[in-house]
């Protein structure tokens, strides 16, 4: 086990959008951070279909404004892939990847102690500890598939992600789902020679809003036509009862029992983020609309434990508010301020605002914070008040958020 002696400002877990944002806004920020992946870089994303065209434009999804030039519209996987990377690497941000954490302890006022596990190149099981004042968990909603929980779904011909048809041609294969991943999922196995059956509820498959989560548009037109040509079927169901080596069971919205000849099934009815660490250490969480959810300040992403954070994505009540709030999160990156350690910025706006010295006195209780280095301490005093809230993109600060915050 290695054990890190310094202590960090803030450490991430995980390095998706939501981490790779905190990241950059705590290097610019000029705090000690470390971003720690147990998979990764963007490996949400890196699980999506291969070829996938993203939903999202670039405007939501780049990490700085006009970054992400797409060759179409929008990026493809690909594309938003390589552009997360190349962020990383161009403005070195500090990522550990392939590391898991596997326990957080400790509180605010003594420091946090993060242990994580991962395997070396020779085989062997590492453990670290890190030390770090504040946490951030971007950890993201897509830790567990959830299951049918129905006989035969721990077979191995039974996916819960999808990544790409091409080994399932001519191949009899079941989509389980209703949402637009296992709508592109039927369609792309469908569009490249599987002999594809989609099972969904009728509601879903009656479902016209987008508001209440209906299927893309753009997802259902294609999807319509493969059904039109004779290439898929669509299946209302009521529920799968088992699943076999060469058939899946199922009762039709009908009432009807019906077994369907099958090689392969993908069950995509969504996923939950695994709360057990915020859990442990004491963060409260509701039942959101789906699935169990963290409770945060929707202003700083501070849990009721001080120096905890979530990122919003995980926090949210259900999969489509998680989207929304995600995106929120990577187009207004002011909301990850509130994770950032108020007393260092209060002491850094201090130098140009004389008032803010107050609010820090009164936070800080008149201690001086010095974790600057002197050479970015005296880089800041010279600048005046707007070069200082360009180099902090801080334009939008808010007084009263400060002040709330702690
Ligand atoms: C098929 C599919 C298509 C989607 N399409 C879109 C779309 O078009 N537009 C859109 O906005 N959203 C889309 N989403 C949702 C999108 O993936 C999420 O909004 C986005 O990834 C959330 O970003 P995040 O950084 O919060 O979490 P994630 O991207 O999920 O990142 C969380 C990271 O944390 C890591 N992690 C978790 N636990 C630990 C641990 N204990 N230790 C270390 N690391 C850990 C994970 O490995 C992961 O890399 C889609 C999702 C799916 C499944």
């Amino acid at each position: 086990m290695s054990t890190a002696t310094d202590t960090l400002d803030f450490l991430i877990i995980g390095a998706g959008p939501a981490g790779l944002s905190a990241a950059d806004a705590a290097a610019r920020e000029g705090l000690s951070y470390l971003v720690i992946e147990k998979g990764t870089i963007a490996n949400t994303i890196r699980q999506y279909p291969v070829g996938r065209t993203m939903f999202s434009t670039p405007n939501e999804l780049e990490m700085r404004e006009g970054s992400l030039q797409p060759i179409r519209e929008k990026p493809t996987r690909e594309e938003l892939l390589s552009h997360y990377i190349h962020f990383v690497l161009d403005h070195d941000l500090h990522i550990t990847t392939g590391e898991e954490v596997i326990d957080v302890a400790g509180n605010y006022e003594d420091g946090f102690t993060v242990r994580t596990r991962c395997r070396s190149f020779d085989g062997k099981q590492n453990e670290n500890n890190y030390h770090a004042r504040s946490i951030l968990f971007a950890i993201g909603a897509m830790e567990y598939p959830r299951h049918l929980d129905v006989p035969g779904e721990d077979l191995p011909k039974v996916y819960h992600r999808f990544v790409d048809p091409y080994p399932y041609v001519r191949k009899e294969v079941m989509v389980v789902g209703g949402g637009n991943s296992a709508a592109e999922a039927a369609l792309f196995l469908s569009e490249e020679g599987a002999r594809t059956t989609m099972a969904i509820w009728r509601e879903d498959w009656e479902n016209r809003d987008p508001k209440a989560g209906a299927m893309k548009h753009w997802v259902r037109s294609p999807l319509e036509k493969e059904i039109a040509e004779g290439r898929l079927r669509v299946i209302l169901y009521k529920q799968i009862d088992e699943v076999t080596y060469d058939s899946v069971r199922l009762t039709t919205d009908e009432g009807e029992s019906k077994t369907i000849p099958n090689d392969v099934v993908f069950v995509l009815v969504g996923s939950d983020a695994d709360l057990t660490l915020l859990k442990k250490l004491g963060v409260k969480t509701e039942l959101g609309k789906l699935t169990e959810v963290p409770v945060y300040d929707t202003e700083t992403c501070e849990t009721n434990v001080r120096g905890i954070y979530v990122a919003a994505p995980c926090a949210s009540r259900a999969y489509r508010d998680k989207r929304r709030v995600a995106l929120e999160f990577l187009l207004n990156k002011e909301s990850l301020y509130g994770s950032i350690d108020c007393r260092r910025y209060c002491w850094l706006r201090s130098h140009v605002h004389p008032e803010l010295s107050r609010v820090r006195d009164s936070i800080c209780g008149h201690r001086t914070y010095s974790g600057f280095s002197a050479g970015s301490v005296s880089r800041f005093e010279q600048m005046d008040r707007d070069q200082l809230c360009d180099h902090f993109h801080h334009r939008n600060y808010r007084r009263s958020n400060l002040c709330g915050n702690r």
